[in-house]
């Protein structure tokens, strides 16, 4: 059963069949998921303790000779000459990157429909989307066609359609996996994350690709031990739940009746559960959405015709820019550069930019005192499950479904997602906050949901039989 398999389930299998089995379900499950935009003809095999392991990169993170388009037509034939920090390590351990991933263009979305060539379809249902920005990687999990993946996080992307797709998905703490090779949208905010079908998985890549990388000046030296204490109890621990979860609208109603059951969860586990205010967490979108289009803008200048990527050919450089732009960007990822500039120009400086700089402050202020008193922040990951593709289309309310997720980014905190039950058949994530640097409590207490929670099978996650 290959399809089920965990990164650790490999090491115990013929490792020269792993590579076959992945590429026969890629061939006969992606027509219908859509989850690749590259698969890879020739991989490299390295040797290594994982060598064989079949794994996917989201298409925003640079593969040395291997397509990197961020889904976007400005950078659809860019092949970049180096490999991300994260995939060298991957493969230095003898993982194989059999393909590039489809993602929400430059990583822009919450359901990979806006990528600019097609979208994703969720392996539980279909017509439903995996959720995004990483849903090509989540999906291509979910559905196992490889074993696991890379996708980047920079409000929710790596966690979001984790849980859409019933899959775990880890956001470690800013600092810790380098961004050197990830296609930048907001640099404040960015990190690598593993998606994966364990939460020993999770923690087993992160022990890989985590670390201090001279090429990436914001990654730190700090040593974090991932998987030692993963097995260990939460006898004792204490959870915090924002009351600002059910005070949100649009919370489905099913969706808080399974947190209810992660309550009570944690409870039978021997830890403790206080429902705690955190007001400023409802500035979170707001202040996001000013940051994040912001850093995004002074990003995406890059892409001009000039130096790589799209060109459309035009006489005077004005109309070269302008031409070559309105042609490479989608139009989600023009209105956040048009945002992004506007809330930075020196007019609008003081009341949007600095502005969001200053409740970024105070919202991490705030989580980081609850985060003093309590071992974790419990949230669902997302207020809905997965929905039909193309159902919604108003900006505002897609923007509100990163409520959970988005905090962690904003104070750089590690966060993971881990399925919790279902509702009307989609799988829903249950979200763990933690400490900075406290990633290895984090996976600890995920691992100790896995094993306990009534809708895993002997503490392994379900997984979906695609139909096709
Ligand atoms: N959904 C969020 C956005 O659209 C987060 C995306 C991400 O994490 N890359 O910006």
């Amino acid at each position: 059963m290959f399809e089920k398999m965990t990164i650790e389930d490999c090491l115990n299998y013929n490792r020269e069949e792993l590579i076959t089995q992945s590429y026969e379900r890629i061939r006969s499950i992606d027509p219908v998921i859509k989850g690749f935009i590259t698969v890879v003809e020739k991989p490299q095999i390295n040797d290594g303790p994982y060598r064989g392991i079949p794994i996917a990169i989201k298409d925003n993170i640079a593969t040395k000779g291997i397509k990197t388009t961020c889904a976007s037509k400005i950078l659809e034939n860019y092949v970049p000459p180096y490999d991300a920090t994260c995939v060298k390590r991957l493969k230095d351990y003898g993982f194989v990157i059999l393909g590039k991933t489809n993602m929400d263009e430059f990583a822009m979305g919450s359901s990979t429909e806006r990528s600019a060539f097609f979208a994703t379809r969720n392996p539980w249902d279909t017509d439903c989307v995996p959720g995004g920005s990483s849903g090509g990687s989540a999906a291509v999990v979910a559905s196992g066609q490889v074993v696991a993946a890379l996708g980047s996080d920079t409000g929710g992307s790596v966690r979001q359609p984790a849980s859409f797709c019933g899959v775990v998905g880890f956001k470690p703490t800013y600092g810790l996996v380098s961004r050197y090779g990830l296609i930048a949208f907001a640099s404040s905010l960015d990190q690598v994350g593993p998606i994966t079908k364990s939460v020993r998985d999770a923690a087993l890549m992160m022990e890989i690709i985590a670390g201090k990388d001279p090429f990436d000046s914001t990654t730190v030296s700090r040593k974090i031990d991932f998987l030692s204490q993963i097995e260990e109890d939460i006898h004792g621990m204490k959870f915090a739940v924002p009351k600002e979860v059910y005070e949100y609208e649009q919370l489905d109603g099913e969706v808080a009746e399974r947190f209810e059951e992660v309550i009570r969860t944690a409870q039978k586990l021997g830890a403790m559960v206080e429902r705690v205010k955190i007001p400023s967490m409802k500035y979170a979108v707001a202040t996001y959405y000013v940051i994040a289009p912001a850093e995004a803008s002074s990003n995406l200048a890059r892409y001009d015709g000039v130096k790589y990527g799209l060109r459309i050919e035009e006489t005077g450089l004005r109309d070269m820019y302008m031409k070559t732009r309105n042609a490479g960007f989608g139009e989600e990822v023009r209105r956040r550069i048009v945002l992004g500039t506007f809330t930075l120009s020196a007019a609008y400086y003081e009341a949007y930019f600095n502005k969001a700089l200053k409740v970024r402050k105070i919202i991490a202020n705030d989580i980081n005192q609850v985060l003093d008193k309590f071992d974790a922040i419990l949230t669902p990951t997302s207020p809905i499950p997965a929905f039909k593709v193309g159902s919604i289309s108003d900006p505002l309310t897609y923007y509100l479904m990163d409520i959970f997720t988005v905090p962690a980014n904003l104070v750089g905190i590690p966060a993971i997602s881990i399925p919790f039950g279902f509702v009307r058949n989609k799988p829903i994530g249950l979200q763990i906050m933690g400490k900075r640097f406290d990633d290895g409590k984090v996976l600890r207490i995920a691992r100790n949901f896995e094993k306990t929670s009534p809708y895993n099978d002997n503490g392994r996650i379900r997984l979906p039989v695609v139909r096709i």
